[in-house]
C-alpha cells in the first residue's frame, strides 16, 4: 500500500516536507477484514485545521501515522461475509492506494448506474450535506430569502446555491475567486448574481448585487466576508458560519469584524457549526436530495488530480483555489 503520511507540522502553508511517501507491506487479512483499493480520496479544508497540535473539534494528525479522510473504493479481498469482494465502500481510512481494516470501518454505498462512486464525497454525501445542514438547521432559511454565500464555486458552495432555490429563496448571490468560476456560478448553478472577491472590495461588491439587503449569510470564508456580510443584512439576518478558510494558513491572529455591533442593532444571529453534531439531519437530506438528484435538477464538478503521490498537490491546489466543485485524488480508475 502507498500511503501519505504528516510528518511535521506545517506552520502557514504547508508545503511537500510536511509529507512523506510511505510503502508498506499489507499482511494477510484477519477474520472480519477486507482490502479496499481506494478509486477516489477526498480533500478538505479542515484537513488544514488537523495538521496543527491545537485543540479543536477533531484530533490532530499524529506525526508519522497516515492521513485519514475520506475515501471510496472497492472491496479486492475480503474476509468479512458482509462485505464480498466487488462491494463500493465509503470509509474514512484517508490517503492511501490500498486500505485494510475491520470490515466494520467501512460502509458499503449503493451504486446507481451512471451516478460515480465519487459523489458519495460530495453532492450526495458530506458537502451535500453541510450545504443542507447550515441553510436548514442553522440559519433557518425561509422562502423569499435573499442568501448570500461566499465560497460559492466550491464542493460545499455549488450545492449551497441549488439548494437554497429549491427550498425557496427568492434571490441567490455568490463569490468565488476568478470570473470562469462567478460565470458558471449564473450560468450552471442557478445564482442570480456573483462577483469575484479578487476583482475589488467585496463590501462594495456585495452591496450591489444585494441592493435589497439579504437575510442569510452561509460563510465558508470569513474574514472580509463575514464583514461584508455583516453590512449587508436585513433586520433578523442568519448567518451560517462554515468554516472561514481565509484564515486557515495565515500565521497571524484574523482581525475580526470591525462591524460587530450590527448584530445588536439588527437583531442578527450568527451560528457555528459543524457536521459532526448534525449527522441525523443526513435522512432527511438524502429524502430530498434524492429525487432532486433523480430529475436533474442537481448539477456538480468535480476536479480531479490523479495519483496517490499527487494528493498533497490535490490539497494544496484546493486550498489556493484550483478547483471548481470537488477537488478530488483520482487513485485507480473506476
Ligand atoms: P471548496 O471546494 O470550497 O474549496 C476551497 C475553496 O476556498 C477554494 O476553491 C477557493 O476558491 C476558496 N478559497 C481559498 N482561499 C480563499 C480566501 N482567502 N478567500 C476566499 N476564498 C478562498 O472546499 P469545501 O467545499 O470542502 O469547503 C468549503 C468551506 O466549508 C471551508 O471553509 C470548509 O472548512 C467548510 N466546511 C465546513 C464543514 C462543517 O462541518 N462546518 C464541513 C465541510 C466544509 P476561490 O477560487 O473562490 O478562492
Amino acid at each position: 500500500s502507498t500511503q501519505i503520511r504528516l510528518v511535521s507540522r506545517p506552520t502557514g502553508w504547508p508545503s511537500h516536507e510536511n509529507f512523506e511517501i510511505a510503502h508498506v507491506e499489507l499482511e494477510d487479512l484477519e477474520l472480519g477484514q477486507v482490502r479496499v483499493r481506494n478509486e477516489f480520496i477526498s480533500v478538505d479544508p479542515y484537513m488544514r485545521g488537523r495538521m496543527n497540535d491545537t485543540r479543536s473539534y477533531v484530533a490532530p494528525y499524529a506525526l508519522g501515522a497516515p492521513i485519514t479522510g475520506g475515501a471510496v473504493g472497492r472491496v479486492i479481498e475480503s474476509a468479512a461475509p458482509e462485505l464480498p469482494v466487488g462491494t463500493a465502500v465509503l470509509h474514512q481510512h484517508g490517503w492511501a492506494d490500498v486500505v485494510q481494516e475491520a470490515a466494520s470501518t467501512f460502509r458499503a454505498i449503493p451504486e446507481i448506474p451512471g451516478v460515480p462512486l465519487s459523489l458519495n464525497l460530495h453532492i450526495l454525501g458530506m458537502t451535500g450535506l453541510t450545504a443542507y445542514v447550515g441553510l436548514t438547521a442553522i440559519a433557518g432559511l425561509q422562502p423569499g430569502d435573499t442568501v448570500f454565500v461566499s465560497g460559492a464555486a466550491g464542493a460545499v458552495g455549488t450545492a449551497v446555491g441549488q439548494i437554497a432555490k429549491l427550498l425557496g429563496a427568492h434571490r441567490v448571490i455568490g463569490s468565488a475567486g476568478s470570473e470562469e468560476k462567478v460565470k458558471l456560478l449564473t450560468e450552471k448553478y442557478g445564482y442570480d448574481a456573483a462577483f469575484n472577491y479578487k476583482a475589488s472590495d467585496v463590501r462594495e461588491q456585495l452591496r450591489q448585487a444585494a441592493p435589497q439587503g439579504i437575510d442569510v449569510y452561509f460563510d465558508n470564508v470569513g474574514g472580509d466576508h463575514l464583514e461584508a456580510a455583516l453590512d449587508a443584512f436585513n433586520d433578523g439576518g442568519r448567518a451560517a458560519l462554515c468554516g472561514a478558510i481565509s484564515g486557515y494558513n495565515t500565521t497571524e491572529r484574523t482581525p475580526g469584524p470591525s462591524n460587530l455591533a450590527n448584530i445588536i442593532t439588527r437583531g442578527l444571529t450568527l451560528k457555528g457549526f459543524t457536521l459532526a453534531a448534525y449527522l441525523h439531519l443526513a435522512p432527511e437530506f438524502q429524502e430530498k436530495m434524492t429525487p432532486w438528484f433523480a430529475s436533474g435538477k442537481i448539477a456538480y464538478d468535480e476536479t480531479i488530480v490523479d495519483g496517490i503521490e499527487n494528493t498533497v498537490d490535490a490539497f494544496l491546489d484546493m486550498m489556493r483555489g484550483a478547483n471548481t466543485g470537488k477537488m478530488l485524488a483520482r487513485i485507480a480508475q473506476p
